[in-house]
């Protein structure tokens, strides 16, 4: 099959105009401007007009475990309140109703241009009932907050769940692109040894794995400080806070790590950086991926991202969405616009890297998701386009995009 666009975006070298793309079954065979596609490829030619091409989104972070929980929590006076809330709503849930969550968070991310997403879901039992339909990097999001003791149980279980998820859509044929990956919950949830299990299969597995860290002041003051609303919370609840009253959650977070497998973490939020932090992470030769998830951010009100720096020290930062317990919709778009908001000196092209070629880094896809070229996936998306600001009006499309992926026109 060949697709024509207007002007197809690569991502990886400049736009094509009245450029095309030929298909062949799941994979990309060849891009370039359509006489050329036409003269060297066989097949049915779809032109779909006045309309920019580019490969589908990843969304780097996300809980659709939540998003039936869109509009049910207001934004609370502290992180730790947030926590209270979302706890006492997760109460009223059943395994069905997170089934269906999770179906009804699919089918909106995927209507907003999403093709592969790094879901994490605390349910990973619930996995095999649930079709996904667009590439999908679970993570078990593991918590041993109440049973350190069982930290090897939690993960055993989780990853026999992960296993036996049969997946329509792999993240990845390619070798060591596991469709799986683990999730220490936070620091603040996830022990030490539990954290360090997770590492060992990681490198064993080659699997990714993701955290949330250094996302609130209360996170910075319970570690640090040893005081404020989140210590006092977990205190209560029974966590052992030996490990409090010293460093931050990102000191503690690397000294945890090690430096060992760094490379392997796709690290969520990391709002919270004190400047003995950036030295660390200056000083630091492995570095990990960071998501930033504008909407949910906003909504928090947590201290502001440090892009320009962290970019600058050479880490992997992309988008995401976070649940639908802290955001509006499951819309990369949306999130693209939200960051520019919040950042309206980096340019478009900049952006819409944070939503394509820097998640499927992050997921160990780069050649395979994130961009077009010969040999990637089949999947693509496409936005009306006639203006010259072409990647700016990418970024403020609202249309749901017209789709293919894995060589399947949606
Ligand atoms: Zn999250």
């Amino acid at each position: 099959m060949i697709i024509r666009a207007r002007v197809v975006v690569t991502m990886h070298e400049a736009p094509i105009e009245n450029g095309a793309v030929a298909v062949s079954g799941k994979r990309i065979v060849d891009v370039g401007r359509f006489d050329d596609v036409k003269r060297h490829n066989a097949g049915n030619i779809v032109d779909l007009g006045e309309q920019a091409l580019l490969p589908g989104l990843l969304n780097a972070h996300c809980h659709l475990d939540y998003t039936c929980l869109r509009g049910k929590i207001p934004p609370q006076k502290s992180f730790t309140d947030w926590i209270g809330a979302i706890n006492a709503e997760k109460s009223e849930l059943s395994p069905k109703d997170y089934v269906a969550s999770i179906n009804d968070g699919f089918a909106e991310a995927k209507r907003f241009g999403t093709t592969a997403i790094a879901n994490l879901t605390g349910f990973p039992e619930l996995i095999s009932q649930v079709q996904s339909p667009i590439r999908t990097c679970w993570f078990a999001e593991l918590i041993d907050i109440r049973t350190p003791e069982r930290a090897n149980e939690l993960v055993d279980s989780a990853i026999e769940s992960l296993g036996s998820a049969r997946p329509k859509l792999v993240l990845s044929e390619a070798k060591g692109g596991a469709p799986w990956g683990l999730a220490p919950h936070a620091l603040f949830t996830a022990s030490k040894d539990l954290c360090r299990l997770c590492e060992e299969i990681a490198q064993e597995e080659h699997i990714p794995l993701t955290t949330h860290l250094a996302e609130s002041r209360e996170e910075m003051e319970m570690f640090r400080d040893a005081s404020g609303p989140l210590y006092d919370f977990m205190k209560n609840i029974g966590r052992p806070m030996d490990d409090c009253g010293n460093e931050t959650p990102l000191a503690l977070f690397l000294g945890a790590a090690g430096g060992r497998a760094l490379s392997h973490w796709i690290v969520a939020h990391l709002n919270e950086l004190t400047e003995p932090d950036f030295n660390l992470l200056e000083q630091s030769n492995s570095k990990f991926h960071i998501v930033h998830c504008p909407r949910s951010h906003n909504y928090f009100g947590h201290s502001p991202f440090a892009f320009d720096r962290l970019r600058s020290l050479g880490f992997n930062v992309c988008l995401g969405t976070d649940s639908l317990a802290s955001n509006e919709s499951l819309s990369l778009f949306a999130e693209m616009r939200a960051f520019q908001k919040e950042f309206p000196s980096v340019s478009a092209a900049e952006i819409l890297k944070l939503v394509t070629v820097n998640p499927a880094r992050a997921l160990r896809q780069e050649n395979e998701l994130g961009k077009i070229c010969p040999g990637t996936r089949a999947d693509l998306l496409s936005v009306p386009s006639n203006s010259s600001d072409l990647l700016e009006e990418i970024i403020a499309s609202i249309e749901e995009p017209w789709m293919m992926i894995a060589g399947q026109v949606q």
